[in-house]
């Protein structure tokens, strides 16, 4: 990567453009490409996002552009495809957004791309696994947002119900992004203390930790009820991941990832914590699980596999 960072977002929808709002406020990158099959979307977003730039941190470099400008990108962001109606899973979506995925992906890398993929496309943990087979990459390269975002809605839930700051809270969303995600309660901490230590000795009833879950779980459900679709989190989200690799950071966040048996599972993608900085993914933070823990999380897993055989393997 040379001095100049540069980013192409590929689908200028709900979340790609929040991406890019939240790129533009916070100074991330020097060179911003937007790409879409709705190419009048991407100039009219272009000229929005152009009028606050004398308002931002950072000069930047903000253009509706093609796949010609993957080719010296550092991160291409995939945000393109359906998403969730009212009530619907993102498993859904599998088939349908496998194959605009895909097609995209070779776009990418017939351009000659050498850089960084970000999947946030649902269901992501399946959509991180159809570009790292059609991209060729190594799977350091090619990053799901995973459960980035559920860890985010945990995180900001505790810490309202414990009354401290967020940053304090280290918790994490493991499994899918989706309906079969679970939280390992014992590796939660506050600050450095146990959760479940502080709710024992503050005579917090435990059945809270299962409550605070589906209301994370249930989150997206309820947002796209109330107002079609979800972005700003995401788009936040993202900007974090897209952070730590340009900063180079070596940050802890449950990305999507491959597995070659570090939590006893392979060849699919599954949100757990790793540690992210240039490369992409540098490692997979191995948590200790407990059998129920470990049980939920092969659940997960199973999910992932049956869903690749369903509705991606013959895509491949
Ligand atoms: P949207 O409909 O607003 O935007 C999708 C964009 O993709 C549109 O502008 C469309 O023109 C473009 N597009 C479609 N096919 C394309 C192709 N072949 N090439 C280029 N562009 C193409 O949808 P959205 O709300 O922005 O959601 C996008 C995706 O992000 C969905 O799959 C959604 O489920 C997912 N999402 C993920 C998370 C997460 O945590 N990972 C959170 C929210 C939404």
């Amino acid at each position: 990567m040379d001095d100049n960072r540069k980013v192409v977002i590929v689908g200028a929808g709900f979340v790609g453009t929040s991406l890019a709002y939240s790129l533009l406020n916070q100074g991330t990158v020097d060179e911003l490409v937007l790409v879409d099959i709705n190419k009048d979307k991407t100039i009219g977003e272009e000229m929005d996002l152009s009028d606050g730039l004398p308002y931002s941190p950072h000069k930047m470099n903000i253009k509706a552009g093609s796949y010609k400008d993957c080719k010296n990108a550092d991160i291409v962001v995939i945000t393109a495809g359906l998403n969730q109606k009212p009530g619907q899973s993102r498993l859904e979506l599998a088939v349908e957004n496998a194959k605009i995925i895909k097609d995209i992906t070779k776009n990418v890398m017939e351009n000659n791309f050498k850089g960084i993929f970000i999947v946030a496309t649902n269901p992501v943990d399946l959509m991180s696994y159809v570009v790292l087979k059609s991209s060729g990459l190594p799977k350091s390269r090619v990053i799901g947002s995973g459960t980035v975002l559920d860890t985010a809605r945990l995180r900001y839930l505790i810490a309202e119900y414990l009354e401290v700051s967020s940053k304090n809270v280290h918790a994490y969303i493991l499994g899918e992004h989706g309906d079969s995600s679970l939280v390992p309660w014992e590796h939660c901490y506050i600050g450095c203390k146990k959760m479940t230590d502080i709710m024992e000795e503050s005579n917090l009833p435990m059945e809270d930790l299962k409550k605070i879950h589906d209301k994370v779980w249930n989150a997206a459900y309820e947002i796209i009820e109330k107002k079609k679709a979800t972005y700003y989190g995401i788009g936040m989200a993202l900007n974090r991941l897209i952070k730590a690799i340009f900063n180079d950071e070596n940050a802890i966040l449950t990305v999507s990832t491959y597995q070659e048996g570090e939590y006893n599972q392979e060849g699919i993608y599954i949100g757990v914590p790793a540690i992210i900085n240039r490369q992409g993914v540098k490692d997979i933070l191995k948590l200790k699980l407990n059998k129920r823990d470990q049980e939920k999380f092969n659940h997960s897993c199973e999910i992932m596999k049956e869903n690749i055989k369903k509705s991606i393997e013959d895509l491949l």
